[in-house]
């Protein structure tokens, strides 16, 4: 998939100096501004500052050790994060949350086959010859975040990715699942809606392994070869329900503050399983599947051992122990500010998550390198007496691990606040490798084609040339559910990673944006410096363009005279998704509904960006009724009422699917009720979403 080409490190140092004044200055017009030429030389004065060798010491710096969430070491990132914060001039502190979560204090797998031999206990410790990181004591064992606590024994059975059509395919085969262990590949949804099904038709734990057709051998070569899962890499991960609600599971729509009272916590049950669930390596998951009798496998369900899968029951029994320490923690989210001289109240949010469940040198400690040597290039510009229009925020989330939950509390503590926020600008995963991919609001499209066409690329031309000319395959880190138009392609936000609250909770238009790669070490101790600097980023030039990428969605954005939110392809999008449910819906046989009020509502949020377009073509400087409808238009797609048996995600057009996790459902409401076959509800939820449009219609028409 990956072909690197390391001749374009050595070229990169040459052009990037002189490349930068033609590749801003030279554009005639930038959406949004003016004139553009005062912000070129800015921009031009930004894109300077980020360097790749200080970008590479900074990861190196923030995963010296593991830092998990709540650990001692993560608030030692913590103070590291806030020291450079301050050192660029940024109004910064510490902010605590008192959040539940659990730690590992037994996990344990062991399996039997039919005559009672044992034929495996687990898990057993990543190890591989010469990483020099696999050793240090503070490695946490494998586990599942909001993991049950239990012992028990039973029969097993293989669902392939713990996908709802593969539960769906073991019941057509008659296999019934009260009182076995489910053991299911990772891949295809994310991992919490595997145990979700998995608990919903009677298992009594699961066993989440990666097969090494997904992420190992099967793709290329194994760590420390090549960038591929080795035989005892195992992905830890959270299995909190955060598609019903993510954060703090005492919490659900409150911050948990340091003084909340006991009183303002509910149970945690509405988004934890009751089950317990254990992450496995190959290794140990092998002797468990080759042993396994039953019906073979469906060929989609072989994965990559060398012998044939059975779905069981039948040949092998499991012996699971989990003892997860539950207490409320600290945690401890970086906030650092600089008041926007002109439009103070106007938040621009550019946010990336520090704890890892390991080292985290790709997830999530690229993304931290890119902001921080982002925040580097504002500095540089405060420093030298610049002052942005709009207030800035940057943030460094803590606990997104355990469930988006640093980004969530805060969220919930400045709901209020955020109605004026003007982008939330995300990065996790920053620099896997190097293809770039972004994901966005349809409104802002547009706006981070725009921006990536003012960054170059270590490979040559810039960001955004490379990144069109990419194959689409592979390049997509969140797929989009829209038709191809030629362009570069920006995927739809799901879950997954701390916009989740912004966008779907509040209503704060968005970005996600990443540089990706051959990647198989995902949360495993393997994910440290030394797998980076061998496979994703040798000589940080990609944490480089990330930063300039990053810092200059918010520079431009902070700035700019009209918001340059793009209402016509977002019109163009909900459209589409209405086409695509009316197929469904025709598909389901859910007889007669009626779309036509919805597809009506379309059309009127359509016409009026069409009409907007042309004042955002044309600024005149003195911008803010305008600017007000703008943003209130992304507000009136959130309803109230939220989602049907999931409240806390409001937003109309875009949701975490409760049966994918991260890819995202669009007019979720509607879909979701479509595919339940359930008529009246699709009826109803048609409603919500013909009221939010007109809502939306209205208030970007209220200008005109
Ligand atoms: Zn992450």
């Amino acid at each position: 998939m990956i072909v690197r080409r390391p001749l374009a490190f050595f070229l990169l140092l040459v052009l990037v100096p002189g490349s930068l004044p033609a590749q801003t200055a030279g554009q005639p017009s930038v959406f949004g501004y003016a004139d553009f030429s005062k912000q070129a030389k800015i921009e031009a004065r930004f894109l300077a500052v980020p360097e790749a060798k200080l970008a590479g010491e900074e990861l190196k710096t923030l995963t010296a050790v593991p830092h998990m969430a709540a650990t001692p070491e993560d608030r030692k990132t913590a103070d590291y994060v806030a020291q450079k914060f301050r050192a660029a001039g940024l109004d910064t502190e510490i902010v605590p949350y008192n959040v539940l979560m659990n730690q590992p204090k037994v996990v344990h797998v062991e399996a039997y086959n039919a005559a009672g031999h044992l034929l495996m206990t687990g898990p057993a410790r990543e190890e591989v010859p010469g990483d020099p990181f696999e050793d240090n004591p503070r490695v946490v064992m494998p586990f599942n975040g909001s993991s049950g606590s239990g012992d028990v024994t039973g029969e097993v059975v293989y669902a392939n990715y713990g996908r709802l059509e593969d539960f769906d395919q073991l019941a057509a085969q008659h296999v019934d699942l009260h009182g076995k262990i489910v053991i299911v590949r990772y891949g295809a949804n994310f991992r919490g809606v595997k145990v979700y099904i998995a608990e919903q038709r009677g298992a009594i734990g699961v066993i989440i392994y990666s097969d090494p057709q997904d992420d190992g051998y099967y793709k290329g070569d194994a760590y420390p070869l090549g960038p591929w899962r080795p035989d005892t890499g195992v992905q830890r991960g959270s299995v909190q329900y955060l598609f019903k609600y993510p954060g703090d599971p005492e919490t659900p729509g409150v911050a948990s503050t340091p003084d909340l009272p006991d009183s303002s916590r509910v149970s945690p049950d509405g988004n934890q399983p009751h089950i317990i669930s254990i992450p496995l390596s190959y290794r140990d998951a092998s002797p468990i599947l080759q042993a396994l009798k039953g019906p073979g496998v469906p060929q989609g369900w072989q994965g990559a051992l060398p012998f044939r899968y059975h779905l069981g029951p039948g040949g092998v029994k499991v012996h699971l122990v989990s003892q997860q320490d539950y207490q409320r923690r600290t945690i401890w989210d970086v906030i650092g500010k600089v008041k926007g001289t002109e439009l103070p109240d106007e938040w621009v949010v550019a946010g990336n998550h520090r704890d890892a469940w390991v080292y985290g040198a790709v997830d999530p400690n690229s993304g931290t390198a890119t902001m921080l040597e982002a925040v580097h290039g504002i500095g540089d510009l405060l420093h030298q007496g610049w002052r942005p229009k709009r207030t800035m925020i940057f943030a460094s989330w803590d606990a997104e691990e355990e469930g988006l939950i640093g980004s969530t509390e805060w969220v919930e503590q400045h709901a209020k606040a955020l109605e004026n926020a003007v982008i939330y600008i995300n990065v996790d995963v920053g620099v896997a490798g190097p293809n770039f991919s972004a994901a966005a609001v349809p409104s802002l499209k547009q706006f981070i084609r725009e921006v990536t066409r003012s960054v170059p690329s270590p490979l040559g031309s810039t960001v955004y040339d490379v990144w069109r000319n990419a194959r689409a395959e592979g390049n997509e880190h969140r797929p989009s559910n829209s038709p191809p138009d030629g362009d570069a392609r920006v995927g739809d936000l799901g879950s997954g990673s701390d916009f989740t609250p912004f966008l779907q909770h509040v209503g704060v238009p968005s970005t996600d944006i990443g540089s990706g790669g051959a990647y198989g070490v995902y949360h495993s101790v393997f994910d440290n410096y030394a797998w980076f600097t061998m496979n994703a980023d040798p000589h940080f030039v990609y944490l480089q363009e990330m930063a300039r990428v990053f810092g200059l969605e918010a520079l431009r954005m902070a700035d700019t005279d009209v918001l340059p939110y793009d209402y016509v392809t977002y019109a163009r999008d909900i459209s589409s998704y209405l086409d695509t449910a009316k197929r469904k819906a025709a598909d389901a046989k859910l007889g007669a509904i009626d779309f036509g009020p919805a597809e009506a509502a379309a059309n009127r949020f359509a016409s009026a960006a069409q009409r907007v377009r042309g004042m955002q073509l044309a600024p005149t400087g003195d911008e803010a009724k305008l600017n007000l409808a703008l943003r209130e238009t992304e507000t009136a797609l959130i309803s109230p009422a939220g989602l049907p048996n999931r409240p806390w995600y409001r937003h109309t057009i875009y949701a975490p699917g409760e049966y994918t996790g991260y890819a995202a459902v669009v007019i979720p409401g509607v879909t979701e009720a479509i595919e339940a076959k359930d008529a009246g509800r699709t009826s109803q939820q048609l409603t919500v979403l013909t009221q939010a449009l007109d809502r939306a219609a209205q208030t970007l028409g209220s200008v005109q």
